[in-house]
């Protein structure tokens, strides 16, 4: 099956290789800081999905170059970097903060482009408008954290906002022509198959430019692992998995851009699935799968 690769969609961007940049803009989320709740979503770590982000006490410039050195020693060749805003909610501070973190990361020679991770509850006009105007200056791309279509779920994970109000954050950064990539999580509790693929055909629909599926990873320390402890749900099997995002892929349109396959945790910390650990294997399953399907 052929589908649209985050890699290839870099090489016919940018001509180049690039590498994605994960930084700690020291934010925090209305999901956390009380406004919406103190718990987080069910699923959270509580450092914000930046497990690999560099630590936030250091400048966004620091945490670029010390990025830039760790692809560096793994590589032989120059390249271009993605500045990728992703621990917390990268939108929830005052516009002229929000300005300073981003024109720093825009401002490097070597950033082709900034990413920044959000809820779309966090994305009020005075936002949205800095977010168009840098994006005339070099590509922003804003990644939006919906992982479900089901209101039910979206209650049980304590998502904090309903459904429309994706669809009216969508609208408005594709008003602003900003490229949208759409978070989802595939294995969510409660959810059947049908659930999570009407959440990627819908997410296929929404007018957005690019996916991430993410395989739900039960974090110790989080309410879901007590959850998964108590035995409230199970995780699928490296086979099912694969048979979904198989499934999953297919019913999106041949543009997008399937940036993210499975999840990427922090072993140290997975309660399961454990064979998620093994993300070349789940890979190299994936791929295998794509090729003969
Ligand atoms: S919105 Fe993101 S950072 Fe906030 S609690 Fe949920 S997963 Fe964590």
């Amino acid at each position: 099956m052929e589908y649209y690769s985050f890699n290839q969609y870099l090489r016919d961007t940018f001509g180049t290789k690039v590498y994605k940049i994960a930084l700690d803009g020291g934010f925090t989320c209305p999901n956390r800081d009380g406004t919406l709740g103190t718990r987080g979503c069910i699923f959270c770590s509580g450092r914000g999905s930046g497990e690999f982000a560099q630590p936030s006490e250091l400048s966004i410039t620091e945490q670029l170059e010390q990025g830039k050195q760790r692809v560096a020693a793994k590589i032989n060749e120059s390249g271009k970097y993605i500045a990728y805003f992703q621990a917390f909610t990268n939108t929830y501070a005052p516009v002229e903060h929000l300005r300073k973190l981003y024109m720093e990361a825009l401002e490097m020679p070597d950033v082709a482009a900034v990413s920044i991770a959000t809820r779309p509850d966090c994305l009020p006009e005075e936002v949205l408008d800095l977010l168009e105007e840098l994006n005339h200056i070099k590509p922003v791309w804003v990644e939006l954290g919906l992982q479900t279509i089901h209101e039910r779920t979206a209650d049980y994970i304590r998502r904090g906002y309903p459904l429309t109000v994706y669809d009216q954050a969508v609208q408005a950064l594709r008003a602003r022509e900003i490229e949208v990539i759409t978070h989802v999580i595939l294995g969510l509790p409660g959810e059947t198959e049908q659930d999570m693929l009407a959440t990627v055909d819908y997410v296929g629909k929404s007018g957005v430019q690019g996916i991430k599926l993410q395989l739900l990873h039960v974090i110790e320390g989080t309410d879901l692992a007590e959850e998964y402890r108590q035995g409230v749900f199970s995780c699928m099997t490296l086979e099912e998995y694969v048979d979904l995002v198989c499934r999953a892929i297919a019913l999106l349109p041949e543009n997008m851009v399937i940036h993210r396959m499975t999840g990427d945790g922090d072993k140290k910390t997975l309660i399961a699935p454990l064979w998620s650990a093994d993300k070349k294997r789940v890979l190299n399953a994936l791929n295998k799968r794509l090729r003969e399907s």
